[in-house]
């Protein structure tokens, strides 16, 4: 945890990391010899559906250029003969934890001590999602009952929310992940302000509610009228009206996933400057 620690650092904490120029932003990029430093990346598979494995995937040409160049796959169920948790950089965890399933819970503990930075990779990871509402009865395990976000059982570094999240967001963390361990103090920095709102979505956990969602995105001229709250609600808190989210506060249960789910709520005014920036780096890195 010092390596993060350090990058937390870098990040600044509450004062605002100082302003990288483009220009140099760009050369930046350019000087990084990406081959000699890969990261060690993992995929820890819990209780979840595989679909943010498959937007993983979606990547296409981007995940082969991922892993040709700034990570190694050292552990993933799915893709990788490898069955025990090895030291990991960043481990991506997607889905809930099961914690009637003593595997599961000892999973997710061995994932954060042998990793550098763990990732809640989607709203299950992150928020419980669906999970938070099973209630057994599967014909195989009817005694698993209760699932739980893995931020209720370890601490979360990033979280990237979304069911599944898209294949571009994931990416761009992974290349920004990438920069925060490997690049030089400029990339550090940038790539801290990239992080810096998943980083505070992680540390929230799941304790925003409808009033976050208004506060944060809505009462501040952010909100698109996209729908992606209501659609997460798992209680029907939330409907539309003219096109904006009305929520029911006496029905909300604060759990959390409206506010991870909406995409402005992790578009925070430092990086909004930047994003142009961001943006060119992120396309030097994928070519
Ligand atoms: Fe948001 Fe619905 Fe959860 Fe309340 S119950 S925090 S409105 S998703
Ligand atoms: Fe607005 Fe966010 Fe809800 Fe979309 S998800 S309607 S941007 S509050």
């Amino acid at each position: 945890m010092g390596l993060l620690n350090s990058i937390k650092k870098t990040m600044g904490g509450e004062a605002k990391p100082a302003p990288v120029a483009t220009e140099k932003k760009v050369e930046a990029t350019k000087e990084a010899k990406p081959v000699a430093n890969k990261i060690k990346l993992g995929h820890v598979h819990l209780s979840g559906c595989t679909g943010c494995l498959v937007s993983v995937a979606d990547n296409y040409l981007g995940l082969i250029k991922l892993l040709d160049d700034y990570a190694d796959l050292v552990y993933c169920l799915t893709l990788a003969d490898v069955r025990h948790i090895p030291e990991m950089d960043v481990a991506l965890v997607e889905g809930s934890v099961c914690i009637q399933d003593k595997e599961s819970v000892e999973e997710i503990k061995e994932t954060r001590k042998k990793s550098k930075v763990v990732v809640a990779l989607g709203s299950c990871a992150s928020y419980g999602n669906i999970t938070r509402f099973a209630r057994g009865g599967q014909h195989n395990q009817p005694q698993h009952e209760s699932y739980l976000p893995i931020g209720n059982l370890i601490d979360v570094d990033v979280y990237i929310p979304g069911c599944p999240p898209s294949p571009e967001l994931i990416r761009n963390v992974a290349v920004m992940a990438y920069l925060l361990l490997q690049g030089n103090a400029d990339q550090k920095a940038l790539a801290g302000k990239y992080l810096k709102p998943l980083m505070a979505l992680a540390k929230r956990g799941t304790t925003a509610c409808f009033c976050d969602l208004m506060n944060d995105v809505i009462n501040q001229g952010l909100c698109m009228g996209c729908g992606t709250c209501a659609a997460s609600c798992p209680v029907r808190a939330i409907t539309h009206e003219f096109g904006k989210p009305q929520g029911q506060r006496d029905l909300c249960i604060k759990c959390g996933s409206c506010y991870g789910a909406c995409p402005r709520s992790f578009f925070n005014f430092d990086v909004i400057p930047e994003f142009e920036g961001i943006s060119e780096i992120i396309a030097g890195a994928m070519k």
